[in-house]
Formats: structure tokens, sequence, C-alpha cells
């Protein structure tokens, strides 16, 4: 088993679901008393959130690529990055460390492909909608993609930050977002993407009528695979 090397912080309430879930896998694949080989470094998202604020992502990614380093320095063999958002800058990273870095759209992409579904709906920060850099990944691997409308981007965009981040779990917030997924298939999406890290603690698959892919689960469970792989091969 790799030690897997955790960019955690961003939100922490959704860090705390990485570190049960890759716990809970490895805990699943070995049995008994088994749990993860892992070093969480959590992040103060305060910083981060600024800096996305003031569009500053070449300073978050030269932070983010330190944090990756000092990860690999102490003994990680792979990095998660716990945030779809935060993959904006993942280049920085990459350049930065001789691991590999398990990119969260690519791991969604895969897990989407499965289920043969073409359309998916986006949901996230605004950042994930509006911008290229989280849809072109997806896209890259032949799905089409829609977002919602702007009204709507920002009522999610605004729950995430000023809710789910701070571990505010709210029932109207909770309508609110199953209604965007309602009118995201009735636009043709097939499965709905729940593209920040925080939603699978508001949305739960069964309140939808479509496949949720929750980004959060997928990219952890994805990370024990990668863990318990050597040279491409499974162990
Ligand atoms: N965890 C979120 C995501 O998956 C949002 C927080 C952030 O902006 O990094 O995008």
């Amino acid at each position: 088993m790799k030690t897997i090397g955790l960019i955690g912080g961003m939100s922490w309430e959704s860090s705390v679901e990485y570190y049960r879930i890759i716990n809970e896998e490895v805990k699943y694949r070995l049995g008994g008393l088994h749990s993860a080989k892992c070093l969480l470094y959590s992040v103060d998202f305060d910083k981060i959130e600024r800096y996305q604020s003031e569009g500053n992502w070449e300073k978050s990614g030269n932070y983010l690529a330190e944090v990756a380093a000092s990860l690999e320095k102490a003994g990680a063999e792979l990095i998660v990055l716990c945030t779809n958002t935060m993959h904006k800058v993942i280049g920085y990273i990459e350049e930065k460390i001789d691991i590999p870095i398990l990119h969260i759209g690519d791991a969604t992409a895969t897990k989407i492909k499965e289920s043969m579904i073409k359309r998916v709906g986006l949901l996230g920060t605004k950042y994930t909608m509006e911008q290229d850099f989280y849809k072109s990944k997806i896209e890259a691997n032949g799905l089409d993609v829609i977002v919602p409308k702007e009204t709507e981007r920002d009522q999610v965009n605004k729950v995430i930050f000023e809710e789910l981040c701070l571990g505010i779990i709210n029932n109207t917030s909770r309508e609110y977002y199953l209604e965007v997924i309602r009118n995201l298939i009735d636009d043709g999406a097939e499965g709905i993407i729940l593209g920040c890290t925080e939603i699978g603690l508001l949305i739960k698959p069964e309140d939808a009528e479509v496949p949720l892919f929750d980004t959060a689960i997928i990219h952890a469970k994805e990370a024990v695979n990668q863990a318990f792989t050597k040279d491409g091969k499974h162990l």
C-alpha cells in the first residue's frame, strides 16, 4: 500500500470525508485493523478563498505546490488535492513534485463513462461551473457538460461558501439544489456531477432521479485504487 498525501482544508468539512472514505476503503479491502497510510496537510482555507476572490491563482498555485512538495518530502507517494476548484492550479503542483497527482476530473469522467452517460450537469463553485479548467477535462473524455443558468450558479456558489464550507446543512438550500438539478435534467442532463467536495454533505444519491457523481467519494476511492497499484498493476 502506497502512502497517500492529501492536500485538505478546502474546506476541512470535506477533508474529513476524504479521510473517512479512504480509511473505510482500505479496511474493506484488507479487513481487520488495516487502515490507510496517509498524510494530511490541511491548509487555512481563509487564505485560499482570499486568493480565489482576488483572482490570484498564481499565488495559490505556488503555495499549494509548496504544500505538495512537503508531503512528498514527508513520504507521500501520490498526491490528492481535496477540492475541485483548486484543480485550476494543478499545473503549478505538477511542476514541483516527482510523484503523481490524481486529477479529480479524470477520476470523475472515468466513473461517468462506466455508466454510458453522455450529457452531464455540473454543480460546483462559480469558478468550476464558469471557467474552462474543469469542464474541458470532462469534455476531453467525450462527455457533454451543461451548467445551471447564471442566477442559479450564483446561489449554488453562495451556499457552498456561506453554508457547506462552514458545516451548515440547510433544508431550504437542499430544496433549492434539487430544483436546480431538475432544471438541468429538463435541459437533457442524464447525470449530475457534484463538482464541489462539500455538496455530498447536502445532497444524497437517493435525492435525485438521475445518477449523482459525488466527486469527493469518487476521488477518495480512486486514491485508494492508486495506492494499491504498482507499474499499472493492481496489488
Ligand atoms: N471544496 C470545494 C470544491 O470542491 C470548494 C472550496 C474551494 O474553493 O476549494 O471546489
